[in-house]
């Protein structure tokens, strides 16, 4: 599943071809898409093109990319363009991140970039339909609003952020969804380092899951 391209819901694919024009004509409200270092998770540490779409129904109340919610104050970018973006940034692989992306129909976008040559990666918290051509799956599940079921099967990466007690139940219960092969993440707030030592213990104890830290702070990098 991890090497192979997923391709998601008939319906969402039948509904782009009712799209008048060409998947590059496809616009989608961008926050901000830049080349930068990935700082969290299994691909910490890789150069990765980040494309950040703009529009959140989720709200966590610690978000550090709130201005990402209205996506009204956000230009509407032809999927072209972001993607002559990713290519001639030299990346591998592309981010897609939020926001929340998946409140948009990702197949256009997906779509070109692969064909443009590079993977593409999706994070998200999973509480809407999921689209797109995708090479790898972070599901990052937010208490405030719950993952749809039918994510589970795809998610190679499962990262918590974990604030307290409460959140590494909740870790736990999405766990048991995701099949045997994703990895297992914790990931303290970076507002809230106190989670630490919590987070620390628990892994030491449950081993099958590992810490994530937000490396890119760590290195001044967006
Ligand atoms: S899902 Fe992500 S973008 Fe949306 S509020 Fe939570 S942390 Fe912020």
């Amino acid at each position: 599943m991890n090497t192979q391209t997923k391709m998601f819901k008939t319906k969402e694919r039948k509904r782009i071809k009712n799209v008048p024009g060409f998947p590059e004509d496809v616009e989608y409200p961008l926050m901000e898409s830049f080349y930068t270092i990935q700082g969290e998770g299994t691909h910490s540490g890789k150069p990765a093109y980040f494309i950040r779409l703009a529009g959140c129904d989720v709200k966590c109340w610690w978000c550090d990319v709130k201005e990402s919610w209205d996506e009204s104050r956000h230009p509407k970018i032809k999927t072209g363009d972001i993607v002559k973006g990713a290519k001639e940034s030299n990346a591998e692989f592309a981010v897609i991140t939020g926001g929340e992306p998946l409140l948009h129909n990702l197949e256009p976008l997906t779509l070109s970039l692969k064909q443009a040559g590079l993977k593409v990666h999706l994070e998200t918290s999973g509480s809407s339909p999921l689209t797109g051509q995708l090479d790898w799956i972070t599901l990052s599940p937010k208490r405030f609003k719950k993952p749809l079921d039918e994510i589970f099967p795809y998610v190679d990466e499962l990262k918590v952020v974990v604030l307290k007690n409460k959140d590494l139940e909740w870790a736990e219960e999405n766990a048991g969804k995701c099949p045997s092969s994703s990895n297992l993440l914790l990931q303290p707030e970076w507002d809230t380092p106190s989670s630490v030592p919590l987070i620390v213990d628990y892994v030491k104890k449950n081993p099958k899951w590992r810490i994530s830290l937000q490396t890119h702070k760590f290195m001044n990098v967006p």
